[in-house]
């Protein structure tokens, strides 16, 4: 699940009633900075050898789902057939074949591969080994760490699995969002509880070294019953690790487009409050049975064996390369996102070009921000780290920042780290726009 394409402005204040706009902050600067007359700055990054010691990935989007769901807000495609499909597949084979010919990959393998979507498990058995055979071939995968795939249960079939396991995937990801029948219909998924069980059988006969669930806190008609339910079932089912995400209601999202029909401002899901009660009540029960909390929104069994490598390479600024309709990629230190149409992303494709839609190369100050705004997200920030990294003592650099969330009580200082309270870090998508630089305060943000 990647993308998003409108422009929102961001929920800035702490609100309790939750009201349409973005919340989440995946990326700084804010993609309203990135432009097509940047993209030029792209094409140059790629034809330049890769700066010493840094890891390349590759991410692949697929934007196809069985049904859009009432809360969804990526480029998703519901109505494709098989041979739009897989002219989509030849695409984005198409889209490596060339970036495999740029200087640079300079020798590279890829460290950590990402297939998400969208619902890349909605591709048949044989449009996936096709696609990921086509893709080694080009750039092959075997000192990849982590090979990531992210699946909606209703699309798993014994033999598929068994196919999505033989490709390599060391790192399963379950689109289960919640477990209670009348939610999941409610809320216009298209799976329904049962088959969270089957696929998750499925999953675990196959033996892939991780497996994560994907839950989400607020889905409409969610009660305190229905949600102390869904972490029962998920402590049932001994995930590696879990990751929950307070819902937020976009621009782009049906239930927007409903409220705007009724005339409401507030969404019809549990206020902020709620939601990060909820948030709470699940990470002190999968504590209790033996999780460890890594992130604002990830519970891990096994902190040791269980890593991230695609997230904190990415936050820390490893290459990646976003192949596929709307995907980003960041390349010697210049960020850019692909077309975000399947019919231009296609057609640019076909005629041997990168589609390359908008870029923006951070200024030294925005990389900082940005390191500063990700890592946050972890609980966690080092001083020394910074200091070596970008020769900046934080608390001098950003004083008056650092004092307004010290008065919220959210945030510590212990020494060379500053970590956040619990409920610090269940509402750090909003605290962290304290770092933002004054032009992006504002911004509209995707
Ligand atoms: S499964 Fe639902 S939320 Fe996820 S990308 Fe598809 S439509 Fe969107």
């Amino acid at each position: 699940m990647a993308d998003t394409l409108t422009a929102f402005p961001i929920v800035l204040t702490e609100d309790h009633d939750t009201k349409a706009g973005n919340y989440f902050v995946s990326n700084y600067p804010p993609y309203s900075f990135w432009k097509p007359e940047y993209a030029s700055e792209a094409i140059a990054a790629i034809e330049r050898a890769p700066h010493p010691n840094t890891e390349l990935g590759v991410y692949l989007h697929i934007p196809f789902c069985r049904r859009r769901c009432h809360f969804c807000y990526f480029r998703v495609y519901t109505d494709k057939n098989a041979s739009e499909i897989m002219r989509y597949i030849e695409s984005a084979i198409a889209e490596i074949k060339l970036y495999g010919q740029k200087a640079f990959i300079g020798g590279r393998k890829p460290k950590f591969v990402y297939f998400g979507g969208g619902t890349p498990s909605y591709l048949s058995t044989s449009q996936l080994k096709y696609l990921t055979d086509s893709m080694k071939e080009v750039l092959p995968w075997d000192s990849a760490e982590e090979i990531t795939f992210e699946c909606e249960p209703g699309t798993l079939t014994e033999a598929k699995v068994k196919v999505i396991r033989g490709i390599g995937v060391t790192r399963l990801s379950l689109g289960v969002e919640h477990f209670d029948e009348r939610i999941l219909k409610l809320n216009g998924r298209a799976h329904g509880a049962s088959e969270i069980d089957r696929a998750y059988g499925f999953v675990r006969e196959n033996g892939f070294p991780q497996v994560n669930i994907d839950l989400i806190a607020g889905m409409m008609g969610d009660t305190d019953e229905g949600w102390e339910f869904a972490i029962k079932r998920t402590l049932e089912l001994q995930p590696d690790s879990v990751t929950i995400y307070q819902m937020e209601i976009p621009y782009n999202t049906t239930i927007y487009r409903d409220m705007q029909t009724q005339g409401n401002e507030i969404a019809p899901v549990a206020g902020w409050s709620k939601k990060r009660q909820w948030v709470t009540y699940a990470f002190e029960q999968l504590e209790a049975n033996g999780y460890t909390i890594t992130s604002a929104y990830t519970a891990t069994k096994n902190p040791e064996k269980t890593k991230f490598v695609y997230r904190d390479q990415l936050w820390s600024g490893a290459d990646l390369i976003g192949l596929g309709v709307a995907s980003f990629s960041h390349i010697g230190g210049t960020h850019f996102q692909n077309q975000h149409n399947l019919d231009p992303y296609i057609e640019k494709l076909e005629k041997g070009e990168l589609p390359i839609y908008r870029a923006l190369t951070p200024t030294p100050e925005e990389r900082l921000i940005r390191e500063l705004i990700l890592q946050s997200k972890l609980g966690t920030i080092r001083k020394s780290y910074f200091q070596q990294k970008f020769g900046v003592d934080l608390l001098t650099r950003f004083a008056e920042e650092f004092q307004t969330i010290f008065e919220t009580g959210y945030l510590h200082d212990e020494g060379d780290i500053l970590r956040f309270t619990r409920q610090g870090l269940l509402q750090v998508d909003r605290l962290v726009h304290e770092f933002f630089l004054p032009p992006h305060r504002d911004a509209r943000y995707a």
